[in-house]
């Protein structure tokens, strides 16, 4: 058993919607536009950072209610789940509107509210580029409320008190669905496994033998999941190890020490 799984098993994380008073920073925050598209996409790289030794915490900007499968409550509890399995920190569902993510002010705050909250300091975000509408949507909030947390004069409060201004030092976009070309591709080898057990909590998405009388979606096919450990195989296989997971920059990758990444 892999040390990062033994770690998952007596995790007992501390969920909740309501974001507190006092900032508690984590050093990864990643933002899915729907429970689920973190595990889908980076959850192996954010098992990763934990067995680092790092924090991570993930947002989810809606709940999910237009999907095809499972219901606004399966999903929570689903997520959940999810969460204690993977060890987050903390989960944080927004309620921006499923299919109704626009770029307004009020939306753009309710991220810069969480961004503020948690300073982390690499962010992950659905990449500018995919199939689902959401997705690209919930990209370029992400990426404008990373820029916006940095200014002084946009005002946000949590139960009245005024929250300082933050900025995050890296934003990364996961690939999920489209096939994009990665800037980096992160050595999943020893977390991908585990990795799953995310993926599968969200159980009333994805295929479960002998459950026939849902309507079939693009994800629960039973090929969708040996196809995203194809996806995997293929990014280690571009970096000569056995799995990797891509991702695309959202700005030039600057290098301090060079004997350190080279
Ligand atoms: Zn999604």
């Amino acid at each position: 058993m892999l040390k990062v799984e033994q770690d998952f098993l007596s995790n007992r994380n501390i969920l909740r919607g309501q974001l507190k008073q006092s900032p508690e920073t984590v050093y990864a925050l990643a933002f899915g536009a729907h429970p689920d598209d973190v595990e889908l996409s980076c959850g192996a790289t954010l098992l990763k950072i934990r067995s680092e030794g790092q924090t991570v915490a993930v947002c989810d900007l809606t709940r999910g209610e237009m999907g095809t499968l499972g219901t606004p409550e399966t999903r929570k509890s689903e997520a959940e789940t999810a969460a204690q399995l993977m060890g987050y920190q903390c989960r944080t569902t927004l309620d921006l509107g499923d299919s109704k993510l626009f770029n307004s002010e009020e939306n753009l705050a309710e991220i810069i509210k969480v961004i503020r909250q948690f300073r982390p300091h690499v962010v992950f975000a659905n990449s500018p580029d995919e199939r689902h509408p959401d997705h690209i949507k919930g990209s370029r909030l992400v990426t404008d409320a990373c820029y916006y947390a940095g200014l002084q004069q946009f005002k946000t409060t949590i139960n009245g008190n005024a929250q300082e201004p933050y900025r995050p030092k890296h934003l990364l976009y996961y690939i999920q669905f489209k096939h994009l070309e990665p800037d980096i591709i992160v050595d999943i080898s020893e977390t991908f496994e585990a990795s799953r057990k995310g993926v599968l909590a969200f159980s009333t998405q994805f295929y479960r033998s002998g459950i026939t009388e849902t309507p079939t979606t693009m994800i629960n096919r039973p090929e969708f999941l040996t196809g995203l450990e194809a996806r995997a195989r293929y990014f280690g296989e571009q970096i000569g190890v056995h799995y990797g997971e891509g991702f695309k920059l959202s700005n030039i990758l600057g290098v301090k020490l060079f004997t350190e990444t080279f």
